[in-house]
């Protein structure tokens, strides 16, 4: 049997803190207890936030870690043809249709809808999209992309759902609220995700699920924060004919206010904690890996 394949895929958008010092090592301890292998991936397709010296920094610090890993890197902006290739599958079931709102209008529509009564939200706290670009008709949309004019590419998540009924996936580690074994994915709390933009053909979506898929990864470990998100990429899975790995969501490592890390806190920085003389097994104390 193939060995199983494990991946660490952080954005080279901040410094590194003690939850992805946690993510990592439990993935490497995974790869390291089963035999399987360890790929780390570089997820920046954001150039706008991405930058070089975050990359560099993050080999840096997984080395320091005591962490390694396959050769080579993928580099997500290298492989935006694959996406798009992706894209175009499910344009072609009639899945994907543009919306042209800006922020700014969607929280007004937002706004206008909750006159009514609470919008719905996503997992993550975000309204769903309100607007109704789906029922534009395919002249208003050329003409509406001939003047240039920006828009995000959504998914029809009515539709796609329909193509893919009574999904889940096996947990193996635990969800928010303990969730574990097999779990039913309910896609439609996302409502029309985006999957593209008009200037960059992917979006984490749509990318982190080819990726998985191309890298052959078949147990991805990662944080409780993208459990929900799980239900979207296990309905890529099915509508691209994609496997399905296993997946495993761990604890969150909070701050002392029970927040969830964020890259511009230093005080949790590897770096930070590096340069104030903590070890690398200190880092696996402050985690709870003792
Ligand atoms: N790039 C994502 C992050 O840094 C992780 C994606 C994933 O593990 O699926 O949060």
């Amino acid at each position: 049997m193939a060995p199983p394949v494990f991946r660490f895929a952080p954005s080279p958008n901040g410094h590194l803190h003690l939850g992805h010092a946690f993510s990592a090592l439990l993935n490497f301890e995974r790869a390291q207890e089963t035999g399987g292998r360890l790929l780390l991936r570089i997820e920046d397709i954001d150039a706008t936030r991405c930058r070089p010296e975050y990359e560099a920094a993050i080999y840096e610090d997984l080395a320091w870690l005591g962490i390694s890993w396959e050769m080579p890197v993928r580099r997500q902006s290298e492989h935006l043809a694959d996406y798009r290739a992706a894209l175009d599958r499910l344009s072609a079931l009639g899945l994907v249709y543009p919306a042209f709102e800006s922020r700014a209008e969607i929280a007004k529509l937002v706004a206008a809808r909750e006159a009514d009564g609470p919008w719905p939200r996503d997992p993550d706290g975000a309204p769903l999209y309100p607007g109704d670009a789906r029922s534009l008709s395919a002249d208003e949309r050329s003409h509406l992309i001939a003047s240039g004019a920006p828009y995000a590419l959504r998914l029809d998540m009515q539709a796609a759902c329909r193509h893919a009924a009574r999904l889940s996936w096996s947990e193996l580690g635990e969800g928010p609220d303990r969730e574990r074994g097999t779990v039913p994915a309910r896609p439609q709390a996302w409502g029309d995700v985006i999957l593209a933009r008009k200037e960059i053909p992917t979006s984490y979506h749509l990318s982190v699920v080819v990726d998985d898929a191309l890298q052959g990864v078949s147990e991805i470990v990662r944080g409780q924060d993208l459990f929900h998100a799980t239900s979207v990429h296990r309905l890529l899975q099915v509508l691209l004919g994609l496997g399905e790995p296993a997946y495993h969501h761990h604890r969150l490592i909070c701050d002392g206010e029970g927040r969830k890390l964020s890259k511009s806190s230093r005080s949790t920085g590897l770096r930070d904690l590096r340069a104030a003389g903590v070890t690398p097994a200190g880092i696996r104390q402050l985690v709870g890996l003792g």
